[in-house]
């Protein structure tokens, strides 16, 4: 598009250009043909001068006024033999003489009409016509003062070595004018070419401001004068993320300020809250209208200040919390809640950095509102109340082996052993002290640290099989099997222990099953191909749905803590949980109790018949499998 506009303005100023070339060529060919036609007409008006000095030598002896005067006869036929050169463009040819007062009189007038006396004095440039005179050498003048006069061919005549008179002949204006009337026409042309050339640079140019405005409008939300998700789509393809921390801003029950006061009340204090936002944000940064009344904002990283976006955020909040919306005569107050990506760049896209500060942002919601919170910058010190680990604590951690795992055991209710472990990652700190994947894992949810973390998690599962023989699960999310570079990373990992794969069992947490179902079941298919089991994990809670039966190929059944916990005590949890395990017996699936705190829940878990439990009653996870 931009190069094919470049082609277009290339194309039309070379084509200006060659026709202002060519006008000013065509000044030029006039003048150079004027200037030939000149040499050609004073060539022969040399000749012709030539012949009638060479008939006056011959005639003339000595004196031609004399001589002229005595003779009227050869006077009349030497004028005869001029006129017959007399053409449209030799206009006059006469000979004259100079006499003693310096004036210059006629001897022979070739004119047919009009035709001069002898004698009679004709008013000349006397300076030129001396000085063919003086020096015997014949001029051109150019008769620019005389009218139809174009040239005049002046020639001395020289007996014995002394200027007796000159000979004259008039070139008329006839022939110079002929050609300038042939070219005339021309440059009419040209001048409409140039007015058409300038009508449509003044339309270009007003199709070009047109084009602009236009853009402007289709990148522009009307209410809020912000940039639309238009702009954004565009932005994401061209926006270096390293430069820019991510801000999502959100206006707290903002339903009610609709509700309780209309329609137009909400869109006046949209407005006004987008005006105070980029009144607090500096040119640098650029405010998108995401949607319905939360703001996107792209906050320039400051090379001073760590986590600029969030002294930002807090600043925009502080102004909003303070601020007086006036709508007719009613004066509203609001708050917003904000979430920050602080960098954007550990992050796969800028679409999952901005999907990070959404989350941060209802985070900021579930928190109680009216407050930011960011992700933690490594080199700073807490933001918020989310106290998670930086990107870079995690990578740091992985770099130097502190991401490792607990081992949970799980029994065999029936056998009272033990006969798997389920593997939970954990953070060392520097210190020793041990921190759970609740504060890490959020960080780097969507970046590329996750996936050398799952790498991580999934060899020490590995190394683990191979020292002590025995089953292990880990968890995974089914996003995790949705992601290629996740999806792939499990099955390298698969190929490199093949012999091993078999006492592996994969946990997935079950989510709403949406459209990548097949995705789903086929790498299911593929994964137990190596011999790994799949268990579903916290069943019987959130979004959990019996057609998971249907759709996948499940192993074991994790039934959800919230249900065993208080399964000794709640009727209710009691009879959901023995219809899972009933209709689990049906399928064939095993059947795990999460969270057996007590006795009494692991008897009742007994007693439902359910195959395994685990819990801290039985054992707490710890940093090695006994
Ligand atoms: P929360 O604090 O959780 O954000 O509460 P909320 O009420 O602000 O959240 P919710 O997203 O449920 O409501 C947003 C409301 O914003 C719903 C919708 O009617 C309103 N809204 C969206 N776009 C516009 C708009 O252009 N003008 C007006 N007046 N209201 C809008
Ligand atoms: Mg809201
Ligand atoms: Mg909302």
């Amino acid at each position: 598009m931009k190069s094919l506009k470049q082609l277009y303005s290339f194309i039309f100023f070379s084509i200006v250009l060659a026709i202002t070339y060519l006008f000013f060529s065509t000044a030029k060919i006039q003048q150079t043909l004027n200037e030939n036609v000149e040499n050609i007409f004073i060539k022969e008006a040399k000749s012709f001068a030539e012949n009638i000095n060479n008939n006056m030598k011959t005639t003339i002896k000595e004196d031609p006024y004399k001589e002229l005067k005595e003779h009227p006869a050869l006077q009349k036929k030497m004028e005869n033999a001029l006129s017959i050169i007399i053409n449209d463009t030799f206009k006059y040819i006469f000979v004259l003489y100079r006499d003693s007062n310096g004036n210059y009189r006629y001897l022979l007038d070739g004119s047919k009409e009009d035709k001069a006396r002898f004698n009679q004095r004709l008013s000349v440039d006397k300076k030129l016509w001396s000085s063919v005179y003086d020096t015997k050498v014949p001029l051109i003048i150019n008769q620019k003062e005389l009218d139809n006069l174009w040239i005049t061919y002046l020639k001395p005549v020289v007996l014995n070595d002394k200027t007796v008179a000159i000979i004259a002949i008039d070139f008329s204006t006839q022939l110079p004018q002929s050609i300038s009337n042939a070219i005339k026409p021309l440059n009419k042309i040209f001048i409409y070419i140039f007015i058409a050339i300038g009508l449509l640079i003044v339309i270009l140019i007003y199709q070009s401001i047109r084009s602009v405005k236009i853009k402007k409008e289709s990148i522009t939300d009307p209410l809020t004068q912000a940039y639309n998700r238009n702009y954004l789509r565009d932005l994401l393809n061209n926006i270096n993320i390293t430069k820019y921390q991510i801000m999502m801003l959100d206006i707290d029950h903002f339903k009610q300020v609709n509700d309780n006061y209309g329609h137009k009340a909400g869109d006046s204090i949209l407005a006004g809250t987008a005006k105070i936002i980029q009144n607090e944000i500096r040119d640098d940064d650029i405010l998108i209208r995401f949607g319905g009344e939360e703001f996107l904002i792209f906050i320039k990283k400051s090379p001073i200040v760590s986590n600029l976006a969030y002294t930002i955020g807090q600043r925009i909040r502080k102004k909003i919390e303070t601020s007086l919306f006036h709508y007719e005569d009613k004066e509203l107050q609001i708050t917003v809640s904000i979430g920050i990506s602080c960098q954007p760049e550990h992050f796969k896209s800028v679409s999952l950095a901005i999907k990070y500060a959404d989350e941060m942002l209802y985070r900021a919601k579930r928190e109680g509102r009216n407050q930011v919170i960011s992700n933690k910058v490594d080199d700073t010190t807490e933001f918020g109340k989310g106290e998670l680990k930086s990107i870079n604590d995690v990578k740091s951690a992985l770099e130097d082996n502190r991401i490792i795992c607990f081992f949970q055991a799980i029994y065999n209710i029936k056998s009272s052993t033990i006969i798997k472990y389920e593997a939970l990652v954990r953070m060392r700190e520097k210190d020793g002290s041990i921190t759970p994947p609740i504060k890490f894992l959020e960080s780097i949810m969507y970046t590329n640290i996750y996936n050398d973390l799952t790498k991580c998690v999934l060899e020490s599962v590995f190394l683990q099989i191979k020292e002590k023989k025995i089953q292990i699960s880990t968890n995974l999310n089914f996003s995790d099997i949705l992601d290629n570079k996740i999806f792939n990373l499990i099955i390298t990992e698969l190929d490199a222990h093949k012999e091993l794969s078999s006492w592996l069992i994969i946990e997935l947490l079950e989510y709403e099953l949406i459209e990548e179902i097949t995705i789903i079941q086929s790498r299911l298919l593929q994964i137990k191909e190596y011999g790994v089991k799949i268990a579903i994990d916290d069943f019987g809670s959130g979004y959990s749905n019996y057609s998971i039966f249907k759709l996948l190929p499940i192993d074991i059944l994790k039934i959800d803590g919230s249900l065993i916990k208080d399964i000794d005590t709640s009727k209710t949890s009691y009879k959901i949980t023995q219809s899972i395990t009933l209709l689990a017996k049906e399928l064939g699936i095993t059947t795990v109790a999460e969270f057996v705190h007590s006795k009494e829940v692991l008897e009742t878990v007994k007693a439902l018949h359910i195959d395994e439990a685990q819990g801290f009653y039985l054992a707490k996870p710890s940093a090695d499998i006994l």
